[in-house]
């Protein structure tokens, strides 16, 4: 058996899996996560999903190289469609992929949903269209992580079934990331605020509209970033 040596961005990730979970993992190209969190003892079982036929035989090649097909089922699947109604789900984990798709994977499995007691999910961008979708659809976010590897900077957010409101600047940079306000935050802000300062300069004086929704994101980066 291997030892799985996991990203950074992925073991914090492992960190908010609560012990004992039964877990689906959407997106499992080579199953690390939850191989990971079977060695450690944090999870019972593991279902890794992946819709794509390469990345879903590697993820089954790494689960039978491990001698892990007892506890971890890989299933060529789109989404939720990998979870059986049946099948004693607890968290859902859906990482590395755009905040949009996260969220369109949860509309079209949302009937799977009723049974799950926390969604930990890890949007590459487009996080405010997640958190969106989450509090339109009675999840509330519990927890927030902000990290950065290899020059990149992940979010991360842990959700349960809940209702919950969030005004819009907690919608566009987390009601937990923007009290805390961690150096990575604001490193995070600081350089889309210089990125769209300099696209609203290329951005012609007669479109307005345009002009006027991109100074409305920088003015609110400048709030967020000048209050202590
Ligand atoms: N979750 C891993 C991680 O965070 O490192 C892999 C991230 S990889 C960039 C995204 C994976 O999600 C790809 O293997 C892709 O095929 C898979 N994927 C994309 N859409 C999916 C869907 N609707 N259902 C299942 N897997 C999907």
């Amino acid at each position: 058996m291997e030892e799985i040596n996991l990203s950074k961005r992925l073991k914090e990730v492992a960190s908010l899996v609560p012990v004992g979970s039964k877990l689906l993992d959407v997106g499992s190209d080579h199953a690390y996560l939850p191989i990971y969190l079977i060695q450690q003892q944090k999870i019972r079982s593991a279902i890794a999903g992946e819709v794509v036929q390469g990345p879903f035989e590697s993820a089954l090649s790494n689960v039978k190289a491990n001698h892990l097909e007892g506890f971890i089922s890989v299933k060529l699947a789109n989404g939720l469609d990998a979870l059986e109604i049946t099948e004693q789900v607890s968290v859902i984990t859906i990482c590395g992929m755009g905040g949009r798709l996260i969220s369109s994977i949860l509309e079209n499995g949302k009937e799977k949903l009723a049974s799950i007691t926390q969604l930990i999910l890890q949007p590459n961008n487009r996080e405010e269209e997640l958190r969106n979708w989450l509090v339109n659809h009675q999840f509330t976010i519990i927890a927030e992580k902000i990290i950065e590897e290899n020059g990149k900077i992940y979010e991360i957010m842990v959700a349960r079934p809940g209702h919950s409101h969030l005004n819009e600047q907690e919608k566009q940079f987390g009601p937990f990331l923007s009290l805390e306000k961690s150096p990575i935050f604001k490193k995070k802000w600081q350089k889309e605020q210089r990125k769209l300062l300099l696209a609203l300069d290329q951005i012609p004086q007669s479109y307005q509209s345009e002009r006027e929704q991109l100074s409305k994101k920088i003015e609110m980066i400048k709030e967020i970033l000048d209050e202590s």
